[in-house]
């Protein structure tokens, strides 16, 4: 095998723990006894990590006790909230495989992906409840709904406090509860979606070791102020929201939960809990670089600015960097497929702007040369591949689309496009793969193409990414009207706000064309399309 430009992290100076990610986590929140973990920063109610872990754990056994095994998957569907983590803890200390679903989902997209992971339970706050019972129906496996956070039953559906009580084991003893042993290497312990490099959203299967591996990776110390608190807007269903809370339970720190970024109490929090560090997407890096409104708040307590899920401009980066008055604003890099990022900041390290860091302890990078496959050396700029522990196990049932993303030598084809230099510093600085990322949001260009030709008026579609200072890319579709039809472009970005989260509507707007071109297997040239955008503004 050419083992020649395989960039290699350092190793890992702390074991990977053999055990589960249950296990490590009920022995993290058993240590820290009764001060606070989780405070929604909107409303100031907390939960210590006692609570926390008394639910869990009760919630854990109730599970098994309705007859889950390490067979079942149970879901999470809501917005960033105190319970959140009740469910999917329990799952973890269960040893039953956790899947997560975006609370901005609308009925045809949640249907769409339960059905790829069909979740026996779907655990759902009371904002997400009525969709959830809306799409109950069409589900190929029919979930029991449980209710986070409401004391009562609602909607029909059993609160926990009764689920809890109807299946909890009569003999149940907090303080001996022990999460149940799983086989860390092959047992699944969350699945979260991604389109990967094409297609519609598949089920990304992250085991223990996967986790277990971030997490010794973390506890190593070289690439975070681990032990700080975090302010957590970045929604809990996506691997950077997940794996941000995840850490700080390893870590006995206090995690502020938003339920939606909203600038000035964001700042507040800042300013009244003294947070060291900020971990941010390129939307609010933007944001934070511009607002006014920071002029009226204390940052002096900021060390440390992590930025990740999209790439980040240089411009935006210095701009934070003097405001906030950080060394460096701290890209890290990732995927889901990657359980989270793969190359960060080191703590007491310089690094030239726009970087994304240095490759992770125990994972290895190459980039190669997207004609002839060969792994290439510095300044040269191909695809970046990855492998290690922390490459996902595969996507759920799709063994096709696995092996198209990770090759016969384990190594993860990202789809993005980038470098390293001298020092082995990597840059991402572009993405052949057919993903659009809106504030950070995967949107999968297919997924909206599939949807535009049920219009009874579009013949055919195709739809890309464009650059948007404000969302960081944003979706713009190509239409080819059925002939002889009347069609508006408001018509077909109404068409399509109607069925899709907020993020994937189509705020590029719609451009209609005499046809969409595509290579002789019908595949669309998406780079074509780009051009053809590039055209129309140069001719401004
Ligand atoms: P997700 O699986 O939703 O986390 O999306 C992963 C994709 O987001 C990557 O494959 C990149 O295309 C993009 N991405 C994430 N972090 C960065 C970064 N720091 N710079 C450039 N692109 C990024």
């Amino acid at each position: 095998m050419d083992e020649e430009h395989i960039i290699y992290g350092d190793e890992l100076k702390v074991p990977v723990p053999n055990v589960s990610v249950g296990i490590q986590l009920h022995n993290a929140l058993k240590q820290n006894k009764d001060v606070p973990i989780l405070i929604d920063t909107f409303t100031g109610d907390r939960i210590s990590s006692k609570t926390l872990l008394n639910t869990a754990s009760r919630l854990g056994n109730s599970l098994k006790n309705f007859g889950l095994t390490n067979q079942d998957i149970i879901g999470v569907c809501s917005e960033n909230n105190l319970h959140f983590f009740d469910p999917v803890l329990a799952a973890l200390f269960a040893g039953i495989t956790l899947t997560t679903f975006s609370s901005q989902y609308t009925e045809r997209e949640l249907t769409y992906i339960a059905n790829l992971s069909q979740p026996s339970v779907i655990f759902c706050s009371v904002e997400t409840v009525s969709t959830v019972l809306k799409i109950e129906a069409q589900l190929k496996r029919v979930p029991k709904i449980i209710i986070i956070n409401h004391e009562e039953d609602y909607k029909g559906c059993q609160c926990v406090k009764n689920f809890i009580s109807e299946n909890i084991s009569k003999t149940f003893d907090v303080d001996a509860y022990e999460p149940v042993p799983v086989n860390i290497k092959d047992d699944v312990a969350t699945i979260l979606y991604s389109s990967g490099t094409t297609g519609f959203p598949k089920g990304v299967m992250i085991t223990h070791l996967n986790i277990s591996t971030v997490f010794a990776i973390y506890m190593d110390g070289r690439y975070g102020l681990q032990r700080s608190p975090c302010i957590a807007f970045v929604p809990f269903y996506h691997t950077y929201g997940l794996f941000l809370v995840l850490r700080k339970f390893i870590f006995v720190s206090y995690v502020l939960i938003m339920k939606k970024f909203v600038t000035h109490i964001y700042l507040q929090a800042i300013q009244d809990y003294n947070i060291e560090e900020l971990q941010v997407v390129p939307s609010v890096a933007q944001l934070l670089a511009k607002t006014d409104l920071l002029n009226n708040y204390d940052m002096s307590s900021v060390k440390s600015i992590s930025c990740a899920g999209a790439p980040l401009s240089k411009h935006i980066e210095e701009l934070l960097q003097k405001r906030l008055k950080v060394d460096n604003v701290r890209q890290r890099y990732g995927m889901t497929e990657t359980t989270v990022g793969f190359m960060g900041h080191k703590v007491n390290k310089r690094y030239p702007s726009g970087t994304c860091g240095d490759v992770f302890p125990s994972v290895s990078v190459k980039v190669v040369d997207l004609e002839t496959g060969k792994a290439l050396g510095s300044m040269k700029t191909g695809e970046i591949c990855c492998r290690g522990n922390v490459v996902m196990k595969g996507y759920l049932n799709n063994s096709e689309a696995t092996n198209e993303m990770i090759d016969i030598d384990g190594w993860l084809h990202t789809g993005d496009i980038g470098f390293y230099d001298s020092n082995k510093t990597f840059f991402v600085v572009d993405r052949i793969k057919d993903l659009i990322k809106c504030k950070g949001f995967q949107v999968a260009p297919v997924e909206l193409e599939a949807l535009l030709l049920n219009h009874s008026k579009i013949a055919d579609a195709g739809v890309i990414g464009i650059p948007d200072e404000r969302y960081g890319e944003i979706p713009l579709a190509f239409i080819v009207k059925v002939q002889g039809e009347n069609l508006s472009e408001k018509e077909v970005e109404n068409f399509v706000a109607g069925k899709v989260a907020p993020y994937k509507r189509l705020r590029g707007g719609v451009k209609f064309v005499p046809q969409i071109p595509r290579n002789p297997s019908g595949k669309i040239l998406r780079r074509m399309l780009r051009n053809e955008v590039n055209k129309f503004k140069s001719n401004l």
